[in-house]
């Protein structure tokens, strides 16, 4: 299967291609465009013409034409599925049952917001203040392969509600299911240019389209390291840039928690092989219940099943590709090399071969070594001791990072004294991976910049603007 860039509303192809391989068994899946300068241009381009007339459509049509995506969406849930599975290897069952409808979901819960915004309207000294949410122009959204349809459209959705045009740079490990969705939104009704997809290697194609000067946002979703890479493309033309980037976050069991649920809460961290920036890796356990937890921890753990992530009864996919399990099993390594132990997992799984990674926990962990500091995004969880509340907030916020964080306890009062007192964008209290629409979603430190949801997404799309009006003779 050859994999187009769609621009303009056509499928347009180029000179280079790469092969796209599953990670379920390393099956060629496509020979996907190679874009480069040329084609960011090129949707630039096609975004910029059809900017003015997108802009200018009413918010019910837009709203409708939204919601007509998201029907597309829902009729084709189950190829997107299966096609979002064998390009990134995240459970079918999970795209069956959560992702699929919530990537519609995503569509139509900012079309209904966007007519619900309000322009905001005041007086001052006789004179009229009326505020409203005008529509930047072109917006680059720059996604990673963990959890590529969702991440994408929760900011596809929000941009194209607010006015603006999209150019999307999918990633090149996962770039099949962004192809369908310019299908889907060609299907739907968008006018030609609207929505714009560029395939291609990020160090190609994301240069030229950071430091577009025709682009008026950048949304981008992945590492620090790429983030600091289109910061600095987007410097001399001043974009604005949003940045939802990784993470280290802990959760906190304390003595007076429920012991199981802290224990399923833990084990849901293997969730998508691990490769979930909002993970809480590092579980932080009261000592006296140390014990006691892992007991019931591994006891839970013992029960996921690993495998092909198409089987129904899988738990635990592969990891996304061989640099990324590479880069795991490193990690791992050394951690033990430096004295940890692994208590679950550890290494490759022996049974399965290729991309399969077994679920660990490394107990033993030097404070301040990488294992504790830097994000792995695999399967890889470590288990410390703290004494009393204090030391749980100290190392709980020992990270340069500051994406999420859970904490697990019987005590209300202890939840939000703690709660108040961690860096995160959120912080879930006996509960993980809760999220609506309508609340901010983001990360403080080096976990991002600005927030998405709700008017925080309208206000990065928008440039938001006050009309003074001095009272009209009479
Ligand atoms: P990545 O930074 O390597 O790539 C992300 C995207 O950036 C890809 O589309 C890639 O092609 C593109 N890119 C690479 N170099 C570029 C450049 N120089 N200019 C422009 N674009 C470029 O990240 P990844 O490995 O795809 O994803 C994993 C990372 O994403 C992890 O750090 C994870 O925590 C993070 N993540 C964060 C969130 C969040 O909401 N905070 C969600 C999911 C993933």
């Amino acid at each position: 299967m050859n994999v187009e860039h769609w621009i303009g509303g056509e499928r347009v192809p180029s000179a280079g291609r790469f092969e796209d391989r599953s990670p379920i068994d390393g099956s060629v899946l496509a020979h996907v465009a190679r874009g480069g300068p040329e084609e960011a241009a090129l949707a630039v381009r096609a975004a910029t013409g059809a900017f003015p007339a997108w802009a200018r459509t009413s918010r019910e049509e837009r709203a409708r034409l939204l919601h007509a995506v998201a029907d597309a969406i829902e009729r084709r849930a189950g190829e997107l599925a299966m096609l979002e599975t064998t390009d990134n290897g995240a459970l079918l069952r999970s795209h069956l049952r959560s992702v699929m409808p919530r990537v519609a979901h995503n569509f139509r819960f900012f079309a209904d917001w966007l007519l619900e915004l309000d322009h905001a309207a005041f007086d001052t000294r006789g004179h009229a203040n009326h505020v409203s949410w005008d529509p930047a122009g072109v917006a680059v959204l720059i996604t990673p392969w963990n959890a590529p349809l969702m991440l994408a459209t929760w900011k596809i959705a929000p941009a194209l509600a607010a006015g603006n045009t999209v150019v999307l740079k999918p990633a090149e490990w996962s770039p099949l299911t962004a192809s369908l969705l310019g299908d889907i939104t060609a299907e739907a009704g968008l006018p030609d240019g609207v929505f714009n997809v560029v395939q291609g290697h990020g160090t190609e194609v994301g240069p030229p389209l950071s430091g577009h000067p025709g682009v008026r946002r950048i949304s981008f979703t992945g590492s620090v390291a790429t983030a600091r890479a289109i910061a600095a493309a987007a410097a001399p033309n001043l974009t604005p840039l949003s940045l939802e980037l990784g993470g280290k976050s802990p959760l906190l069991v304390f003595a007076d928690a429920d012991l199981d649920l802290a224990a399923d809460l833990a084990a849901e961290q293997y969730d998508n092989a691990g490769q979930v920036c909002l993970a809480a890796v590092r579980l932080l356990v009261e000592e006296s219940v140390s014990a006691a937890f892992l007991e019931r921890f591994l006891a839970r753990a013992a029960t996921l099943r690993q495998g092909d992530p198409r089987d129904a009864e899988t738990d635990i996919g592969p990891q996304i590709h061989p640099r990324q399990f590479g880069k795991i099993d490193g990690f791992v390594r050394r951690a033990v090399a430096a004295g940890a132990t692994p208590v679950l997992g550890g290494g490759p799984n022996p049974d399965l071969g290729g991309l399969y990674y077994q679920p660990t926990l490394l107990t033993g962990v030097k404070p301040g070594s990488e294992i504790l500091t830097e994000e792995v995004f695999g399967p890889v969880l470590t288990l410390q001791t703290f004494a009393h509340e204090e030391e749980a907030v100290t190392m709980a916020n020992s990270t340069d990072y500051g994406l999420a964080a859970t904490v697990v306890t019987g005590s209300p009062s202890r939840a939000r004294r703690v709660s108040g007192r961690l860096v995160a964008g959120t912080v879930w209290v006996n509960c993980f991976f809760v999220r609506d629409l309508r609340a901010p979603f983001g990360g403080a430190r080096r976990s991002g910049v600005g927030r998405e949801g709700g008017n925080w997404s309208f206000d990065f799309y928008c440039d938001v603007k006050n009309t003074v009006s001095a009272p009209w003779e009479k």
